[in-house]
C-alpha cells in the first residue's frame, strides 16, 4: 500500500533560496514555505515555471518567517489560485504586509524597465506577480501565536518555536493525521545572545528533521562590533563614506544597534547616518511594535524612552530626491541602503558614487549569494556591472559576517543538541552543496546520526500509522 503521508522538496534543496516543502497527509495538503528563487538567473527562471501540485487543491501554507526566499512566492501562489490560510506569527504578518507589497512593486519594475527597453521575450513583458496578487495574499493571512498547537486541517496541527533569526521568525513542527511521525523544520535559526531578539528555542522531539545548512561550513567571528568599530574609525580617518549594503529585516536594526552602541561607549565618534530605505524604516517601527519579541536588554533600553535602534544622528531617508541628494555629500557619514546583496535597491547608485572612490569602504555584513553583485564584491573583483557601466572597485572592501543573523555551524550543533534523541531522518536544506556537506559530517562525527543533503524534488514516504 503506498505511503498515506509524504514529504517532497521543492526548493531550497542544494541551494538557498525557493523554500517550499509539501507535506501531504490523505487528503491534507500543507505547504511549509512559499519562498521564492533568487540569485542565479537559471534559479529565477523557476519561478516562472508551474508549481508541481496544483494551488487550488492545497490545503493550507505555514510560514517559518517573512524573508522573500521563504514567503515571496504566496502572491504568486495566490494568483495561480490558492485561497486557504496561511499561518504564521504575528510579527510575521506585520512584515509580509511591508514586503509582500515591496517584492510586487519589484516585479512590476522589473516588467515595465524590460518593455522599455525591449530586451523580454514576451511582448509586453508580465510581471511574476502584481500588488493585487499580494494585497489578495495578505487577507489570507492567519497569525497564531508561539507555544500552542493549532490545527492546520482536520487532523493536522502545527506548532511555532522561536528562531531568534528575525522578527516572528519560527521553527514549524507539524502532526499528521496519518502518521505518527512529528516533522519538524528548522526555517532559519538564529544565534545565541544577539540584541535585540530572543534566543532560538530548542526543540526536544522530531522524527524527521529538516535543517538549514546556510552557514554549515563557517564559523562567525566572536566580536562582530569590534571589527565594525575599526571599519568605521579607519573610514573616517580616510575622511571616506561608509557604504552597507543591507537587508531591510533584521539586519539595518542591529547595524544601528550597534552603531548606537559604539558612539554610546566613545568607540566612534558620532557621525551621520542615513537609513536610505522606506522599507528599512517602516520595518524598523515594526521592530518597535511587538514588544513580546525583545530580549531583556531591548526592553530595558526601550524603558529608558529612547529607541535602542537608533543611532544618535541617524537620518531616515523616504525620498528619491532625497537618496540622490546623498551623492552630493562628502564623508565621513555611514549611508545604510537596500538590497542586502546589491541585486538592485538604493544602494546600487550609492556603490556607483562611492565604489571608485579610494577613501570610502563598502560593508558586505550578511550572506552573498552566488550570482550576485554582492558575492564579486566579496570575492575581489575589480570591477561591478552598474546601470549598464563597468565601475571600478578602489573603494576597500570589506565583510562582517559576525553580523549574520543565521546560525553559524557552532549554534547549528548547539540547537540539534537540545533534541533529546537522534530524530530517524535528518535532511539538510537551505545550503550551498559545500556548506550543506560540511555540516552533514560536522553532524555525523560529533552527534553520530545519519544525515542526508535533500535532492531537490524528491519525495520522502513517512512511517504509516
Ligand atoms: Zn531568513
Amino acid at each position: 500500500m503506498p505511503a498515506r503521508s509524504t514529504l517532497q522538496f521543492l526548493g531550497a534543496a542544494g541551494t538557498v533560496t525557493g523554500s517550499k516543502f509539501l507535506v501531504c497527509d490523505g487528503d491534507v495538503r500543507v505547504l511549509i514555505d512559499c519562498g521564492l528563487f533568487q540569485g542565479l538567473k537559471a534559479l529565477r527562471l523557476r519561478n516562472w515555471k508551474p508549481f508541481p501540485f496544483a494551488a487550488q487543491d492545497l490545503s493550507a501554507v505555514v510560514l517559518s518567517h517573512a524573508h522573500v526566499d521563504h514567503s515571496g512566492a504566496l502572491p504568486l501562489l495566490v494568483k495561480r489560485g490558492f485561497r486557504g490560510p496561511v499561518y504564521c506569527t504575528s510579527g510575521t504578518a506585520d512584515l509580509l504586509e511591508v514586503m509582500l507589497l515591496d517584492a510586487a512593486r519589484l516585479q512590476e519594475e522589473e516588467a515595465g524597465f524590460a518593455n522599455r527597453h525591449g530586451y523580454s521575450k514576451h511582448h509586453p513583458a508580465l510581471p511574476l506577480y502584481t500588488t493585487a496578487d499580494a494585497e489578495r495574499a495578505l487577507r489570507l493571512l492567519a497569525p497564531r501565536p508561539r507555544g500552542d498547537s493549532f490545527v492546520v486541517r482536520h487532523g493536522v496541527s502545527a506548532r511555532f518555536r522561536q528562531a531568534g533569526h528575525i522578527l516572528g521568525s519560527s521553527t514549524v513542527e507539524l502532526r499528521l493525521a496519518e502518521s505518527p511521525d512529528a516533522i519538524v523544520f528548522s526555517g532559519d535559526l538564529g544565534r545565541w545572545k544577539r540584541p535585540i531578539l530572543h534566543d532560538p528555542e530548542l526543540v526536544q522531539h522530531a522524527d524527521v528533521l529538516l535543517l538549514e545548512s546556510t552557514y554549515g561550513d563557517r564559523v562567525h567571528g566572536v566580536d562582530a562590533s569590534a571589527q565594525l568599530a575599526r571599519v568605521i574609525n579607519e573610514t573616517v580617518d580616510r575622511g571616506g563614506v561608509l557604504v552597507v549594503p543591507a537587508f531591510a529585516v533584521g539586519r539595518t536594526q542591529e547595524l544601528l544597534w550597534a552603531i548606537r552602541k559604539l558612539e554610546d561607549d566613545d568607540k566612534i565618534p558620532v557621525l551621520p547616518v542615513y537609513v536610505d530605505s522606506p522599507m528599512a524604516v517602516n520595518v524598523t517601527e515594526i521592530y518597535a511594535r511587538h514588544p513580546e519579541e525583545h530580549d531583556l536588554e531591548m526592553r530595558l533600553l526601550t524603558d529608558a524612552r529612547r529607541s535602542p535602534l537608533s543611532s544618535h544622528r541617524v537620518e531616515l531617508v523616504r525620498t528619491v530626491e532625497g537618496s540622490r541628494a546623498l551623492n552630493e555629500r562628502s564623508g565621513p557619514m555611514i549611508v545604510i541602503a537596500g538590497s542586502g546583496m546589491a541585486t538592485g535597491g538604493r544602494v546600487l547608485h550609492h556603490l556607483h558614487r562611492r565604489l571608485p572612490d579610494e577613501a570610502s569602504t563598502v560593508l558586505l555584513c550578511g550572506y552573498q549569494a552566488a550570482g550576485t553583485r554582492g558575492r564579486a564584491l566579496e570575492d575581489g573583483a575589480k570591477t561591478i556591472r552598474l546601470h549598464g557601466q563597468d565601475v571600478a572597485v578602489r573603494a576597500r572592501v570589506e565583510r562582517l559576517d559576525g553580523f549574520s543573523a543565521h546560525a553559524d555551524r557552532t549554534d547549528l550543533l548547539r540547537w540539534l543538541r537540545g533534541f533529546k534523541s537522534a530524530p530517524r531522518e535528518v535532511y539538510l536544506v537551505h545550503g550551498e552543496p559545500d556548506a550543506s556537506a560540511g555540516l552533514a559530517d560536522l553532524i555525523r562525527t560529533q552527534l553520530g546520526w545519519s544525515v542526508r543533503v535533500a535532492q531537490d524534488g524528491e519525495t520522502l514516504e513517512l512511517a504509516p500509522s
